[in-house]
């Protein structure tokens, strides 16, 4: 980092301005007065952040001379966020890692970080680690958090809409109970939009990917645990509680394997990541001990080493069944798979479309196209980093 031309602003300073750009992503247009009641802040303290915003072109203000139309008084001078100007933060928390992102409202990613933790298990420390990576994504986009509007984050598990909270079925035990949202919010002193990670990546697909020219869209993300997010007539739709898209636990047929909701058979227990790894490391690498570690080629290299796309094709044929009913019942125009074994690609797609192709009827099957995402595995950040935009420009 360069050092700043000019002194750093005061830690109050930073909080008043941080404050004001809280209210008016809110709100888009208010009077000082309005701001002074809605923060609680003098109007000194904000006649003072207002002509900074005003400074940096970051808020307009209409001056105090228009009559009303019922041409009685005037109007106050009121202030007015740019909205094009305006900055976002996007958290992607996955089950063992978590990204920040700084956006633009065009979706520009602008600074990004990341770090490996163990998310399931430790959710003091990943909130602690969310506002480390905040500010290390701010350092790379060459901003302030002061300067951001709105902040949106994705989370593996089952957000229950009704309360906010964390809710089994869900691999975060740890997380059951909380309210990702209000902690995220004392942690960055501001309003935080929440939502699960698949539906993020609905979101993330509908803006920013392969599903821009669509309205009926599934995405699966298909990783340790697999969810699908639904985005039905244009709307992503999120059930009853919040909790819709759980197909990692749909049964399976002639499938005992235990799954850790406590249920046989579930989707998840044999074509999760990890499944699919433990048998890929069994072809690739026969003389390995069972439970040996073996570093395996990424995912996309191996359409053309036989075994693994057998391997492969295999998971996407037992995904693909369970999608084949979801099509059924849903009629999408698009299923995109991300995640991390949407990193395989072609093999990925071809089962998932044999099975799709075998069990759905015709008419449905034709009319849906199966893809791998093509946002790497950034579909969830970008679908945070909508939401938050959202938030910005008063969607
Ligand atoms: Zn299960």
């Amino acid at each position: 980092m360069t050092a700043p031309a000019t002194p750093a602003p005061s830690a109050r300073r930073l909080r008043t301005r941080a404050a004001l750009l809280a209210v008016l992503g809110e709100h888009g247009t208010l009077s000082r007065t309005e701001i002074s009641r809605l923060t609680g802040l003098s109007r000194s303290a904000v006649s003072s952040a207002v002509t900074d915003l005003l400074d940096e072109g970051l808020v307009s203000e209409t001056t105090a001379t228009a009559a009303t139309a019922a041409g009685r008084g005037r109007r106050a001078a009121a202030v007015t966020l740019r909205r094009a100007h305006a900055l976002v933060l996007a958290f992607d928390f996955g089950h063992t890692h978590v990204t920040a992102a700084v956006a633009d409202t065009s979706g520009t990613l602008l600074g990004e970080a990341t770090a490996h933790l163990d998310v399931d298990n430790h959710p003091r420390e990943v909130l602690e680690a969310a506002e480390t990576l905040a500010r290390q994504a701010l350092d790379a986009a060459g901003h302030r958090l002061d300067e951001i509007t709105a902040i949106a984050a994705g989370i593996p598990g089952a957000l229950d809409t009704r309360t906010n909270v964390v809710r089994a079925p869900s691999t975060l035990s740890q997380w059951i109970g909380m309210d990702p949202a209000a902690e995220l919010g004392r942690v960055f002193d501001r309003p935080v939009t929440v939502g699960n990670d698949a539906e993020m990546g609905a979101r993330g697909e509908r803006a920013h990917g392969t599903g821009r020219t669509v309205n009926d869209l599934v995405y699966v993300k298909a990783s340790t645990g697999i969810g699908a997010g639904l985005l039905l007539d244009g709307r992503i739709y999120r059930g009853a509680s919040g909790i819709s898209g759980e197909i990692g636990h749909i049964q399976l047929p002639d499938t005992g394997t235990w799954c850790r909701c406590g249920n046989r058979g579930c989707l998840e227990s044999v074509a999760s990541i990890v499944e699919v790894r433990r048998r890929l490391a069994h072809v690739l690498a026969p003389g390995a001990r069972p439970g040996e570690h073996v570093d395996l080629p990424p995912l996309d290299r191996l359409a053309d080493i036989p075994a693994a796309a057998r391997v492969i094709g295999e998971a996407g044929r037992t995904i693909g069944r369970v999608l084949a009913d979801l099509v059924n019942c849903l009629n999408p125009a698009a299923i995109v798979i991300g995640g991390e074994l949407g990193q395989a690609g072609a093999p990925l797609v071809h089962g998932i479309r044999e099975s799709v192709d075998r069990y759905a009827q015709p008419a449905v099957a034709e009319a849906v196209e199966i893809r791998a995402s093509r946002l790497g595995l950034r579909s969830e950040l970008y679908g945070a980093i909508d939401a938050a935009v959202a938030v910005a420009v008063g969607g």
